[in-house]
C-alpha cells in the first residue's frame, strides 16, 4: 500500500515516509492509494480473537514494509495491562437490546487519544529505521489538555525520541495541568506557556517551520516530527476497534453477520469518525454514521447543507476536546468521496483559507448525507444527558460522551431508526469530574469543592472506583514548573535539546 497526498503533488509513497512526514509537504493530508477490503470470514473470525490479534489484523495490509514481527510487537507494546486498566482494551457495555457504549479511555490518561497516541510512538521508530533516518525524533506538541497527556504517556522513555509539550498556562483545567506537571520519563519537557491556546499553537507550528531552527536541533542529533491527529499513524490504529466493537457484539449474539450497526462519534477533529468511515470502505457493515458535535456544530451545518463555514463565534463548552472549528481530517473524506479528485479539495482548502467558507457539489453532499447523519448539543442538553443516562440506565459518562448520548437520542427520533447503534465513548467521566459531578449531584454539593475533592466525591456518589491514573495525581511529585513567553519557546526547544546528548 503506498500512500499520497489529497492536493495531489506529493506522492506515492511508503507508509513508513507517510508516518515519518505527519503532514504532506504541499499541505495536504496522506491517505491511501488503494483499498484494503475484509470478508465477511474474516470479519466472523474476529469474533474470537483478542483485541491485540484484531489490531494486527487490521493494520498489516496498510503498514506495507512492516514485518509481521514488527506490527505485533508495536501492538503488544501499545495495548497491554500495564497501560490499559481492562482487559479488553476497548470494552463495550450494553445499555439495551439496541445501545452499547464502546469505552475508548481505559488506557493511561483516561481519554480516547490514547487508543492511537500509545502505538504511534512505535510506528514512528521503526518508520524512521525503516527510512535511513538515523537522528532522533523530537515531538513537539501544542496542547489545550487531552492531547499532551497522552502524547506524553505515548513517548515517554521511547529510546530515540523526545518531546515537549506546551500548554496555556491557564487555559487548561487543574487535573489536565497536573497531569502534565507530574510527568515522568526521562525524554521529557512540559512548559506553561502565557498565552491562550492559539497563540501557543502558532508558536509550535513557527518553530516546526523555522529552518534555523531545524538545522540548530539537527546539529544535536535531532528531527522534529509531530503527533498530532493528521498523522495517518495516529488515523489507522482507530480503525482497530471500529471492527473490534462489531466482532464483540459477533460474539455476544447481538447481530447477525453482515448486519448493519449505526455508530455515533462524539467529533472535533473528524479524526475518530474517518476512521470509522474507513472502516465501512473496508467491508464492515455499518449503517450510518452520526457525527455528534457541540455548539461548535460547524460540521453538523456542513452535513445538513453542504457548505462548511468556520466564520462563526469559537464557543468554548463543557466538552472541550470538541471545541473545534476546523476538522482537518474532513479533507479525507473529501478527497475519498470525490473519487480521489485532487484539485477538487485543493481549491475547497483553498477558498477555505481565503473566505473562510467552502460549499462541496450536489452529488459530494448528497454522498455525505448517504453515510454521516449529524446534531448536536449544547451545553444544557450534555447535563440533562448526563444526568438522564444515569436515571435510566445508572451509567456514568463524560460530557463528550453525553452529546453523543443526545445526538444518539435526536437520531432515532428523527429517522425511526432502531437498529443496533454503538456510541463512542471518548473519555472517563472522571476526566470531566466537575461537570459530571454537577449534572449528577447538582451545583449546591459541588460548589467550592476543587477537582481533587470532586473526584472522590463522584467516586462516592456512583460507586466506581478513582482510575489509578487520576487516583494518587494530587500526591505525586510536580517535576515541570518552567513558565515561558511564546517568544522564549526557542530557546526552550534549544535548551532542552542541549541537554539530551
Ligand atoms: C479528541 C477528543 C474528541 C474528538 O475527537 P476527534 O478525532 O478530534 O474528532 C472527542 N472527545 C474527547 C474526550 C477527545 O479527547
Amino acid at each position: 500500500m503506498l500512500y499520497a497526498s489529497t492536493r495531489g503533488n506529493y506522492g506515492p509513497l511508503p507508509v513508513a515516509e507517510a508516518i515519518k512526514l505527519g503532514i504532506a509537504p504541499d499541505g495536504g493530508l496522506f491517505v491511501p492509494t488503494g483499498r484494503v477490503m475484509l470478508s465477511m470470514e474474516e470479519i466472523a473470525a474476529m469474533a474470537s480473537q483478542n483485541y491485540q490479534q484484531r489490531a494486527v489484523k487490521i493494520l498489516g495490509p496498510y503498514l506495507t514494509g512492516f514485518t509481521a514481527d514488527e506490527i505485533r510487537s508495536s501492538v503488544n507494546d501499545a495495548y497491554n495491562r500495564a497501560s490499559f486498566d481492562h482487559p479488553d482494551i476497548a470494552p463495550m457495555a450494553e445499555l439495551d437490546a439496541k445501545l452499547s457504549v464502546l469505552e475508548l479511555w481505559h488506557g493511561p490518561t483516561c481519554a480516547f487519544k490514547d487508543m492511537a497516541l500509545q502505538i504511534l510512538p512505535h510506528l514512528l521508530v521503526k518508520s524512521m529505521e525503516k527510512t535511513g533516518e538515523n537522528e532522533g525524533i523530537l515531538i513537539l506538541v501544542a496542547t489545550s489538555g487531552d492531547t499532551g497527556k497522552a502524547a506524553l504517556e505515548g513517548f515517554k522513555d521511547v529510546p530515540h525520541t523526545a518531546i515537549m509539550v506546551f500548554y496555556p498556562e491557564k487555559g487548561v483545567s487543574e487535573v489536565q495541568k497536573t497531569q502534565m506537571v507530574t510527568q515522568e520519563g526521562s525524554n521529557v519537557g512540559v512548559y506553561a506557556v502565557r498565552g491562550n491556546f492559539d497563540d501557543t499553537q502558532n508558536s509550535v507550528k513557527a518553530i516546526f517551520g523555522d529552518a534555523a531552527m531545524q538545522q540548530a536541533v539537527a546539529g544535536r542529533g535531532f528531527k522534529f516530527s509531530s503527533a498530532n491527529s493528521i498523522n495517518w499513524g495516529r488515523l489507522v490504529p482507530q480503525i482497530v476497534y471500529y471492527f473490534s466493537a462489531y466482532a464483540d457484539l459477533l460474539a455476544r449474539g447481538r447481530v447477525q453477520l453482515g448486519e448493519a450497526v449505526n455508530f455515533v462519534v462524539p467529533t472535533g477533529n473528524f479524526g475518530n469518525i474517518l476512521a470509522g468511515f474507513y472502516a465501512r470502505q473496508m467491508g464492515l457493515p455499518v449503517h450510518r454514521l452520526v457525527c455528534a458535535a457541540n455548539e461548535n456544530n460547524v460540521l453538523t451545518d456542513f452535513i445538513a447543507s453542504g457548505t462548511y463555514n468556520r466564520n462563526r463565534d469559537f464557543k468554548c463548552t463543557i466538552s472541550p476536546s470538541m471545541d473545534i472549528l476546523i476538522s482537518s481530517n474532513l479533507e479525507r473524506l473529501l478527497y475519498e468521496l470525490t473519487d480521489f479528485n485532487a484539485s477538487r479539495v485543493r481549491q475547497w482548502m483553498a477558498d477555505l483559507g481565503e473566505k473562510g467558507w467552502y460549499t462541496v457539489d450536489d452529488t459530494t453532499r448528497e454522498q455525505v448525507q448517504s453515510i454521516f447523519w449529524s446534531d448536536y448539543a449544547d451545553d444544557a442538553a450534555t447535563m440533562s444527558s448526563i444526568k438522564e443516562i444515569y436515571r435510566r440506565y445508572g451509567y456514568v459518562v463524560d460530557t463528550h460522551t453525553a452529546v453523543g448520548l443526545h445526538v444518539y437520542n435526536r437520531y432515532r427520533q428523527s429517522t425511526g431508526d432502531d437498529r443496533l447503534t454503538v456510541v463512542l465513548s471518548t473519555a472517563s467521566p472522571f476526566k470531566f469530574n466537575a461537570s459530571v459531578a454537577r449534572a449528577l449531584l447538582g451545583e449546591e454539593q459541588t460548589m467550592g469543592l476543587d477537582e481533587f475533592a470532586l473526584l472522590q466525591l463522584l467516586s462516592d456518589f456512583s460507586g466506581l472506583p478513582v482510575p489509578s491514573a487520576l487516583s494518587d495525581l494530587a500526591n505525586r511529585p510536580v517535576r515541570h514548573t518552567t513558565v515561558v513567553d511564546r517568544d522564549q519557546m526557542p530557546e526552550a526547544v534549544l535548551d532542552f535539546v542541549a541537554q539530551r546528548r
